[in-house]
């Protein structure tokens, strides 16, 4: 067993010493199929505050595996730090960062607004262009606004991970990009300081509305496409069932409401009203269970407004799974029990915890 000291030393991502860190309760099950020795059952965590890579939390044993060569060698630490730090500004609740295979484990109850999420699982979020990396550090840029015309200090010795960079170069090449398309300012910087001020400009803020658009409407109901139709009863019934006891809940927890394509059959004037429900959602849920081609096309309508799409699959269907959506990181799911649970995960790490209080 690591030593408390040990790990609360530095940030097990970016192994900066200049950190906050204190011990919170945990209690670690034993997961005998992980593929880490380095984990007992009275494994205790660690919250972080470090300067790089914002709040998160690690378990004793997981800053081990996550300070490790062999583990680093695998991972970039600078991605998960650009990760982690933007989760932070964005102000939606902290991650707890789990190594290993993904079955969650520890005791997190919902009050305490922190989601499990596995290292490579965090790893996906990681804007593969460069578009979108320059998109989402206007995100970050806009996040640490207070206020339309507030001047947010860009530190060269932290900052790097909000701007989704490697090194000061590419961080550099983001914020002038930014500068060129007149999204962001950079105010003179003050006499010796390496630190810049900058300042999102009015055309930045319309910038981010429009790249956040989909997310805007949270008072809306979440739409969940799934097929409730079935040869059989028995099969109707399991999908009403995976609807209202797998995915009402999860949303509802999350702060969501949830409406459903509650019709077997499509024609066009149900299909203005499908797309009109997609179209204010705040984020969808595709049900890929049985493999409807409307289940796929109402997901990629949603994808292309730029609302998120989270992915959801029974286990034994996954293989059937298209091409197209085959790669995406699916919610898979054995019983509704399960999928209640994950789902909730989901929500809460990929766009945050709604508008509404959870039901008692
Ligand atoms: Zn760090």
């Amino acid at each position: 067993m690591p030593s408390r000291t040990e790990a609360m030393s530095c940030c097990p991502v970016c192994m900066r010493d200049d950190i906050n860190a204190r011990p919170i309760e945990s209690a670690v099950p034993y997961n005998s199929a992980s593929m880490f020795e380095n984990r007992t059952n009275k494994d205790s965590a660690v919250f972080f505050n470090c300067p790089a890579c914002g709040e998160y939390v690690a378990t004793e044993c997981d800053c081990v595996n996550l300070k490790s060569d062999p583990i680093r060698a695998e991972w970039d630490p600078l991605h998960i730090s650009s990760l982690l730090r933007e989760q932070t500004v964005s102000q939606l609740p902290s991650f707890w960062l789990r190594t290993g295979i993904m079955e969650p484990y520890g005791s997190l109850n919902w009050a305490d607004r922190l989601v499990h999420i596995d290292v490579n699982e965090l790893l996906q979020r990681w804007p593969r262009t460069v578009g979108e990396r320059i998109d989402r550090t206007l995100c970050n840029f806009v996040a640490l606004s207070h206020h339309g015309g507030d001047r947010v200090t860009i530190r060269s010795s932290v900052d790097n991970p909000l701007a989704f960079a490697q090194n000061i170069g590419e961080a550099i090449f983001h914020r002038s990009a930014l500068v060129d398309s007149q999204l962001v300012e950079v105010m003179p910087p003050e006499p010796g300081s390496s630190n810049i001020d900058i300042v999102v400009t009015s055309k930045g803020w319309a910038r981010f509305e429009d790249l956040t658009r989909g997310k805007s409407d949270e008072q809306n109901p979440v739409f969940v496409a799934m097929w409730f139709g079935g040869e059989s009863d028995t099969q109707r019934q399991a999908m009403d069932d995976t609807f209202k006891r797998g995915i009402v809940p999860a949303v509802e927890q999350a702060g969501y409401r949830a409406v459903r394509s509650d019709l077997v059959e499509h024609n066009d004037w149900i299909m203005d009203k499908i797309l009109g429900d997609i179209r204010r959602a705040p984020f969808i849920i595709s049900d890929f269970t049985q493999h409807r081609n409307g289940v796929y096309y109402e997901a990629g309508f949603a994808r292309g407004l730029g609302i998120s799409v989270i992915h959801t699959c029974r286990s034994d269907e996954l293989g059937n799974a298209h091409f197209d959506t085959a790669q995406m990181n699916h919610v898979v799911w054995e019983s509704t029990e399960e999928l209640c649970k994950k789902l909730y995960h989901r929500i809460v790490g990929s766009i945050g915890l709604g508008p509404y209080p959870p039901p008692k």
